[in-house]
């Protein structure tokens, strides 16, 4: 899995993946660094995920202009995904959505932590992103590489960041186990919830926990639910 089309494929799979598993509605993206040029990423065209097709995955420079546009009209917020490639190089794929459980957390301020082993690769405590904090009112949407790199500064090493009244950041090293991420982050805000309804003393994984089970978690791991995953989308699986 390393030649261009293979992974535009799988990048197309990820957008439908993405909305089969209801992270993504008819907003959101996903984004893969270029294997072939790390100052370049691939992104579809401003379009539902659910409807994304090969044709319309459009290159762009980390600064977010595009390569060859031919006519395509780019997302606004493509700037989340050029602000945390340049920003950090080790992530080789971004995903930005509006999950619709993750967003009480960026609102109430209250600390987002992992509940279940599966939810391990979100990370210890998920920071939370305030625009207003540096460009007082806005529209929340991230426009500019300006606003992007904020954005990522407070992505800090981790994978996943919250971004107040709007929805979360997650980057990975691979495309696969970012969408992984993505699915947990969601299922692990629906967990604490129902978990704090029930208790004041809900115990988190600790610290060793939650880094043994991110460390393990493995191509094989992803690639099990990945193949569940293409089957409801309604796309093939490729090992
Ligand atoms: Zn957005």
């Amino acid at each position: 899995m390393a030649k261009l089309d293979d992974l535009l494929e799988d990048l197309v799979t990820a957008n439908r993946v993405l909305a089969s598993q209801g992270i993504v509605d008819s907003f959101g993206h996903v984004s893969i660094r270029s294997p072939d040029n790390p100052k370049h990423y691939y992104l579809s065209r401003a379009r539902a995920p659910e409807r994304v097709e090969r044709a319309d995955i459009m290159e762009f420079t980390l600064e977010g202009d595009p390569v060859d546009a031919k006519g395509r009209k780019p997302y606004l917020e493509r700037f989340i995904h050029g602000a945390a490639y340049e920003a950090r190089p080790d992530v080789m794929a971004v995903i930005h959505n509006h999950s619709p459980g993750v967003i009480p957390y960026g609102i109430t301020g209250h600390k987002m932590r992992p509940v279940m082993h599966m939810c391990a690769t979100i990370g210890y405590e998920v920071p939370i992103w305030d625009q207003h904090k540096k460009f007082g009112d806005t529209n929340l949407l991230v426009e500019s590489m300006a606003v992007g790199r904020d954005l990522a500064k407070t992505l800090g090493k981790g994978r996943t960041a919250l971004m107040r009244g709007h929805g979360c950041i997650v980057v990975g090293h691979e495309l696969r186990a970012t969408v992984y991420t993505a699915v947990y982050l969601e299922l692990n805000a629906k967990l604490q919830m129902q978990a704090e309804a029930m208790s004041k003393k809900v115990q988190f994984l600790t610290k060793g926990e939650q880094k043994k089970v991110a460390d393990t978690t493995s191509v094989s791991n992803v690639n099990r639910a990945w193949e569940n995953w293409c089957r409801k989308a309604e796309r093939a699986y490729k090992e």
